[in-house]
């Protein structure tokens, strides 16, 4: 199988800048920031999108979230941030490797478009 985009920043085949890494997954700075803090978080496995992760994947998935929430912390987000995952074409999803938007240091509207 072809490697995801994703993929191939995380092997440094295409460059990127990833602001933190661990064996379960990579918080990537977005290419075209949507707030002044927007952080991909992206598990190492290539899952293509939430809805087709299964059971074994659930510990990956949570990961995602604490990994998401401790580097708020880290960023001094304390007034809030927002979380986003994207799921088919209807979500607004373009890149089918599953990813945690990680928003923040602005006020973030709702309801998003
Ligand atoms: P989504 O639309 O939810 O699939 O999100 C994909 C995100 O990937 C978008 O916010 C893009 O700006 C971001 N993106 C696309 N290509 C790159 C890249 N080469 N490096 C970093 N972020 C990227």
């Amino acid at each position: 199988m072809e490697k995801t985009l994703f993929e191939k920043i995380m092997t440094g085949e295409i460059p990127g800048q990833i602001e933190y890494e661990d064996d379960l997954c990579i918080a990537l700075r977005d290419i075209n920031p949507q707030a002044p803090i927007h952080l991909l978080i992206i598990p190492r496995k290539p899952i293509p999108r939430v809805g087709e992760a299964s059971k074994e994947d659930q510990a990956t998935l949570g990961h995602l979230l604490l990994t998401a929430g401790q580097i708020a912390k880290n960023l001094n987000l304390e007034n809030g941030f927002r979380i986003v995952i994207n799921n088919g074409e209807d979500g607004g999803e373009t890149v089918p490797h599953l990813h945690v938007h990680l928003l923040g240091g602005r006020q973030l509207d709702w309801p998003p478009g």
